[in-house]
């Protein structure tokens, strides 16, 4: 019998929404109550050791031994009152999840007893002993010891007793094995360029900070269920599993009421990201059935990506708590919606200007679209790179599964930047304007944001969206760390913004006026990267030819996405934005080739055992009754009655053989196929032979395995199955 699956079953019953209380009813009076804050900083801080830190945070200056230690002591106090015992550096590491290791705040006195100790030093730098981190042979290469170093610019806070100090992770010899030290170099390559952009339009600007609003999509299953499927737990998707004869196709779960036990849930993980100093703020039914999003108000790009990994750790302890398990895959279940984390992206000024939002009048409207027509060229120039920077092994199945944007990287405008655009591409003329254009365009550029505000149309299909003052980056995998899409993007962008001014002073020394100069070369760009712009169904096939057409490109494996690691104009731009070394980008590529063999074997493995293990025998179970119930029929009963009677079920018999032959040899064709990859040398190379000899044979082997599902008594198939994965709450 099916026990364990019926166990969970049964267990469903009386499962209970778990009582959730609320630090306080008015969120505003303990928001951030657990963040070593400016506020917090005022109160335990000297006044120079303050000043030290908010001054390191906005002017990214350094913080001294001496203030360091007076941090220390300012940061301990606080969190021992908090009820923290120990701390750790917190940190990025290049695997899904974030890196902790506790130590206890104590010292020992001297006299046989212990102080709670914590000092400036210990502040400022660790050296972890994590060497199993992946480093894509960084570490060999250079030092074996990595460092964390303290992020000033992410407050600390406290998890539990812990208190958590966000850091970078680095080599002995400086080289970034994290995501958070390119993401913060990103930021400061868009902030410098962006910054001398700025000056054509407005003198004040000295600061450019760019933004991050994720979207996080997930679903829950019930705990019992979960543990009853070990594909779910040991690779966070459904390796098998015939689809539910009811799914997504009434769409009644998009914006449905929230189910008891998952509002529950829902409302202590608000709670606690409230105490954290997350700002959510959306919470919601998504497309598929359990599936569900929580979006915060957006933050700066560091902070606000530091609070998306914090979250996806609280998100899985609370839902233990609630007797769920959280699901991050982009794609638990075939044949249903998977899940993203879209990333909203914009730029601000010190100025109080968001640069993705037209203006007011036409010199700050101008800037507007020089950020979007810039924002065009870097997405069309770096497609490659930036599909490489969110495909992975578990994207790839979200990707162009109808319900995502396809492998091809496009950008949907709206109409009314559209055809802005296609103004300044017909009006302005190669040689001087005349007054009457610069006129005309001039008034044309001013009417925008009355037209813009009425307008905001969306365009869900798009991979990079315009949706009326930021962009939109729906490709990026609801499991991922996000630095690695917005270190892409953001690279990107501070790279085409810095061959803008180039262009555009180049103009301007030949004599032509900076207007006149800034639209000659926008018009070039709008011309340059007209490709990338599509605005229609991104879902469709027809978009696929087109965009063939048009000669993007559409790279579906995952090893081959990731050769736009290895393109010599890549390298160029990381190296000379200061945000990767050419040595630092090869080792990344190394990990990401790493981790997508590694994700393929571990699935490989799951499914030939289950295969083997679970299904056969299953799967024989049923054939001998079936064969018992013939032999009983052809004893009891006449030759003739015997066909009329048992006809059907011999038929069965032997197509539960087939299926049952074509699971057991396909299993060993993929160990064998596995038996050859794993002997390949380089990374690279066994990803290619997984991706191309192994892979495959997943879906085979599936394909067999849904087919018995169908078949087979329901009392004793041993996995629970797609109606009660998706429909348990
Ligand atoms: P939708 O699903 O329609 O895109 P959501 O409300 O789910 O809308 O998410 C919108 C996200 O965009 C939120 O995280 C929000 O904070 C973020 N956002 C809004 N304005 C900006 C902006 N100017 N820059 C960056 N992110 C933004
Ligand atoms: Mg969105």
């Amino acid at each position: 019998m099916a026990t364990v699956r019926f166990n969970a079953l049964q267990n469903l019953v009386e499962r209970q929404p778990v009582e959730v209380t609320r630090d306080a009813n008015v969120t505003s009076d303990y928001f951030g109550k657990l963040v070593f804050d400016r506020h917090k900083m005022q109160k335990y801080l000297s006044k120079d050791a303050f000043k030290a830190v908010v001054n390191a945070v906005d002017n990214a200056t350094t913080i001294d031994r001496k203030m360091a230690d007076q941090v220390a002591t300012g940061m301990k106090a606080w969190a021992i009152e908090n009820g923290a015992t120990h701390y750790t550096h917190w940190f990025h590491p290049l695997t899904d999840g974030t890196a902790e290791k506790h130590d206890a705040f104590i010292d020992l006195d001297g006299q046989g007893g212990v102080v709670e100790g914590f000092s400036g030093k210990l502040l400022a730098q660790q050296e972890p002993d994590a060497s199993s981190f992946p480093s894509g042979g960084i570490r060999q290469t250079f030092e074996a010891r990595g460092y964390t170093a303290w992020d000033v610019s992410s407050p600390a806070f406290i998890v539990g007793t812990t208190l958590c100090i966000p850091t970078i992770f680095i080599s002995y010899t400086g080289e970034a094995l994290d995501y958070k030290t390119p993401l913060l170099r990103a930021s400061a390559a868009v902030d410098k360029a962006a910054v001398a952009v700025c000056q054509y339009f407005d003198k004040n600007v000295s600061k450019v900070q760019a933004n991050l609003g994720w979207e996080q999509e997930y679903f829950l299953v019930d705990a019992g269920l979960y543990q009853a499927r070990p594909d779910l737990a040991l690779t966070g998707r459904t390796l098998m599993g015939h689809s539910s004869s009811k799914d997504q196709q009434l769409d009644d779960h998009y914006f449905g009421s929230i189910p008891s036990r998952v509002t529950a849930y829902m409302i202590d993980l608000e709670n606690e990201c409230y105490r954290l100093g997350i700002p959510a703020k959306t919470r919601h039914n998504e497309v598929a059935p359990n599936q569900f999003e929580l979006a915060p108000i957006y933050e700066e790009l560091n902070l606000a990506n530091d609070h998306n990994q914090l979250l996806m750790d609280i998100m899985k302890k609370i839902a233990r708590r609630h007797g769920f398990r959280v699901l991050f895959h982009e794609k638990p279940f075939a044949g249903i919606n998977g899940s993203g984390k879209h990333n909203n992206w914009s730029l601000t000024t010190n100025t109080g200007v968001n640069l993705y939002s037209p203006g007011k009048n036409p010199k700050s409207n101008l800037q507007f679209l020089t950020f979007v027509v810039n924002t065009l060229k870097a997405v069309f120039d770096n497609q490659d790179l930036l599909r490489a920077s969110i495909l992975t092994a578990s994207n790839q199945h979200r990707l162009g599964a109808n319900e995502a944007p396809p492998s091809i990287i496009s950008a949907f405008l709206g109409s009314e930047v559209s055809k802005m655009l296609d103004h300044i591409e017909n009006t302005v003329g190669d040689g001087k304007m005349t007054p009457d254009e610069k006129t005309a365009i001039k008034m044309d550029i001013g009417r925008l944001p009355e037209i813009l505000l009425d307008n905001t149309d969306r365009n869900r299909t798009s991979p990079f969206a315009f949706t009326g003052n930021r962009f939109e980056f729906r490709a990026v995998g609801s499991s991922v760390n996000s630095g690695s899409a917005m270190i892409a993007l953001n690279t990107a962008v501070a790279k085409q913004l810095q061959l803008f001014k180039v262009d555009v002073d180049k103009l301007i020394e030949e004599g032509i006026k900076k207007d006149e100069a800034i639209f000659q070369v926008l018009k070039k760009l709008i011309i340059e990267s007209k490709a990338i712009r599509f605005d229609g169904n991104g879902y469709s096939d027809e978009w696929v030819q087109e965009a063939a057409e048009r000669g993007l490109t559409n790279i579906g494996s995952v090893p081959e996405a990731l050769e736009a690691y290895a393109d010599e104009r890549v390298i160029k731009m990381f190296d000379e934005m200061n945000v990767l070394s050419p040595v630092e980008l090869e080792g990344r590529a190394e990990v990401e080739y790493e981790k997508f063999m590694k994700k393929i074997q571990i699935e490989a493995r799951v499914l030939g055992d289950l295969a083997i293990n679970h299904i056969v025998p299953t799967a024989v179970k049923y054939q001998t009754m079936l064969i018992e119930n013939v032999k009983g029929i052809k004893d009891i009963f006449s030759e003739e009655e015997f066909e009329q009677l048992a006809g059907a079920r011999k038929e069965l018999i032997k197509t539960i053989s087939g299926h049952i032959s074509a699971v057991k040899a396909k299993v060993h064709e993929m160990i064998e196929a596995r038996k050859v990859a794993n002997v390949i040398e380089g990374e690279r190379e066994k990803a290619y032979a997984y991706d191309k000899t192994v892979s495959p044979y997943l879906e085979d082997i599936r394909y067999h395995i849904d087919k018995l599902e169908l078949i087979v008594d329901n009392e004793l198939w041993p996995l629970p199955k797609y109606r009660e994965l998706l429909f348990s709450r």
